[in-house]
């Protein structure tokens, strides 16, 4: 599934860079994107479309650093099981449903993301700008590369001399994963120091994104917190449960195929 969220993600800024695009053309903003923006946001945004998973301490995300990553997933499913519980009668007087798939899939957490960050980078320019797009590209290669190729990747700019066995190949690929970013953080280094807000945009682009997937296809998203629906602040929406299909089943392919078509129709729009 990390897969089509990440691919999700990307196509969800290159469609946004399409209408912030046709925005400009009617001097509706000042400015529209440049090739930059469309190419850095759509690497973070992809990126992004991880984050909401840090609140189950067996996704990708949690398991990247290994403790590093493992620790703050615990914290933010702790958090959002309390979050659930205190936040809402409904959910009070129900049964302890645990911290997955409650803040941080919800529209209200990216949208304080975007914000937070893309203040940030606007305030602080291009050191803040790159470490939010850095991030981004860090989380983006663990649906794009498989471990061997992250592993292979950190022996390229390191050197071959690594230990043998799982646990060592493990630790290379998060290596690999940590330069590959810091490869592209630093090729992007000659870009203006100021401007960088939408880096803040493409991370709560991608950031929704993930949400939003989660609710169209598996067991829906409380993405309207905290408004209450049904009674509950926390309610599954998404679509009709006959719609939703299984990982790996035909509907993924269906869902694969339009949003390549979205992709393309996005960057004719970018670029006619
Ligand atoms: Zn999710
Ligand atoms: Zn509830």
């Amino acid at each position: 599934m990390g897969k089509s969220h990440a691919l999700s993600g990307a196509v969800a800024w290159l469609a946004v860079s399409a209408g912030w695009q046709q925005a400009a053309q009617h001097d509706v903003v000042p400015v529209g994107p440049n090739v930059a923006t469309v190419l850095l946001g759509a690497a973070c945004a992809a990126g992004y479309a991880l984050l909401p998973d840090i609140d189950h301490p067996k996704s990708t995300i949690a398991g990247a650093l290994g403790p590093i990553t493992r620790v703050p997933s615990r914290v933010t499913a702790w958090t959002a099981a309390r979050l659930r519980q205190a936040g809402c009668d409904h959910c009070a007087r129900g049964p302890e449903r645990g911290g997955h798939r409650a803040l941080t899939h919800t529209a209200a957490f990216a949208l304080a993301l975007g914000v937070l960050l893309g203040w940030l980078a606007d305030r602080h320019g291009r050191a803040v700008g790159l470490a939010v797009f850095g991030v981004g590209v860090w989380l983006a290669t663990y649906p794009a590369l498989s471990g061997r190729t992250r592993a292979e990747v950190a022996e390229l700019v390191l050197g071959d001399n690594w230990p043998t066995g799982r646990r060592a190949r493990r630790v290379a690929g998060m290596v690999g994963s940590l330069l590959i970013a810091g490869l592209f953080v630093a090729g992007a280094w000659g870009l203006p120091a100021d401007g960088w807000w939408w880096v803040g945009l493409a991370a709560g682009v991608g950031t929704f994104t993930h949400s939003l997937g989660d609710a169209l296809t598996r067991s829906g998203s409380p993405l309207w917190w905290p408004a209450r629906i049904r009674g509950c602040r926390w309610r599954s929406v998404g679509t009709p449960r006959w719609l939703r299909f299984t990982t790996g089943g035909p509907g993924e392919k269906v869902v694969l195929i339009l949003l390549l078509l979205a992709g393309a129709g996005s960057s004719w729009v970018l670029v006619t």
